[in-house]
């Protein structure tokens, strides 16, 4: 990547940061895009001041200019937590669609390479399992979770209409559920929500009957996975996901363990649509990408729950003084 200048839309939200903190490890240049709408400048403050590193701060659905050359178009704004996304419906529908439009816009521009941040949402509540990329999905167009499933499966379809009647060279990854560092302790997620509720000694919050099950990557290595895309010639669409399944009360009882918890479990009422099931068939981007992850989910949740618990003390200060 050396040499390359990359732009991150998003860049300064959870997995947004960790890309642009990787390219600049890589010695590429970065402009992180972001209008701070579910991110923040603190996500990619360490990386100020480093050769060829800046933010831009600009909403996707307006006006885009990047000044001189650019090589490969990161798209990865969008509210992504169910949590955000139905505090922000309309702007959830308008970064998937004008967004994605104006990111289209700017690859073409710059003749750049695009890699499209889609999800495993576009396969709804599957009635495949596990999640193969030629399941076409079982969504609900007018549930609650629409504004973020149909936003995806529109910047999807608009990204193969670049690619194949405006010849952008583009490429589309279906991320599944990824943890890590930096994501928001109140985000409304699983794992930032379990991590801070043993941390603070609050009960564990389970929705249903936590027989859901989910499949979770760590963040470095779904930030492999997308870079592994962008470097190839693959147009995908690609899933990049963990394959170990648990259901959504292991991952409370294995954050319990971890952190030593002894806050009790609370079922509590199970959101509209939540999927049953969740799981990558990651075969295609072995194949292609040569990928697959290399952190178990035991080692990665040690090291998000080091960090939240960092974040966590540092806030207790911060409300102290
Ligand atoms: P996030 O909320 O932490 O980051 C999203 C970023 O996009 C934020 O910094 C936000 O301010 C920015 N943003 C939103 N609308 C914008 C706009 N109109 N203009 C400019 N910036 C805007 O979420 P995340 O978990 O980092 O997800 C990032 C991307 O990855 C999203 O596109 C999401 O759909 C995709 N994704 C994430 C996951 C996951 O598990 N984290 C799974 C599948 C797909």
């Amino acid at each position: 990547m050396t040499g390359l200048h990359a732009v991150v839309t998003g860049g300064a939200g959870f997995l947004g940061s960790h890309l642009c903190e990787r390219l600049v490890h890589l010695n590429a240049s970065v402009t992180c895009m972001d209008n701070f709408l579910t991110g923040s400048p603190g996500n990619v403050e360490h990386l100020m001041g480093r050769p060829g590193f800046r933010v831009m701060e600009c909403d996707l659905t307006g006006f885009v200019h990047v000044p001189g050359p650019v090589d490969l178009v990161l798209h990865f704004a969008s509210s992504a937590s169910p949590a955000d996304y139905l505090r922000h419906p309309i702007e959830t529908l308008k970064a998937g669609s004008l967004g994605t439009l104006h990111a289209l816009g700017l690859a073409r521009e710059k003749d750049a390479r695009f890699v499209l941040a889609s999800t495993s949402e576009v396969y709804g509540d599957p009635l495949e399992h596990p999640q193969r990329e030629s399941y076409w999905g079982n969504v609900n167009p007018v549930g609650p979770r629409s504004v973020y499933d149909e936003a995806k499966r529109f910047a999807e379809s608009l990204t193969t209409a670049y690619r194949e009647s405006r010849g952008v060279d583009t490429a589309i990854v279906r991320i599944f559920n990824t943890y890590g560092p930096r994501m928001r302790p109140h985000d409304g997620r699983a794992i930032p929500t379990f991590i801070r509720q043993a941390l603070t000694g609050e009960p564990f919050t389970v929705a249903g009957d936590g027989t859901q099950t989910r499949s979770i990557c760590y963040v470095d290595d779904t930030v492999s996975g997308v870079l592994a895309l962008a470097s190839s010639d693959f147009a995908g669409p690609v899933n990049i996901g963990n394959p170990v399944e648990m259901s959504v009360l292991e991952l409370a009882e294995t954050i319990r363990r971890l952190t030593r918890s002894c806050s009790p479990i609370r079922f509590v009422e199970r959101p509209v649509d939540d999927p049953d099931v969740r799981r990558p068939d990651t075969s295609l981007a072995v194949r292609r990408l040569g990928w697959r992850p290399q952190i178990d989910p035991e080692t990665g949740l040690l090291r998000t729950i080091a960090w939240f618990e960092r974040e966590l003390r540092g806030t207790d200060a911060a409300a102290v003084s």
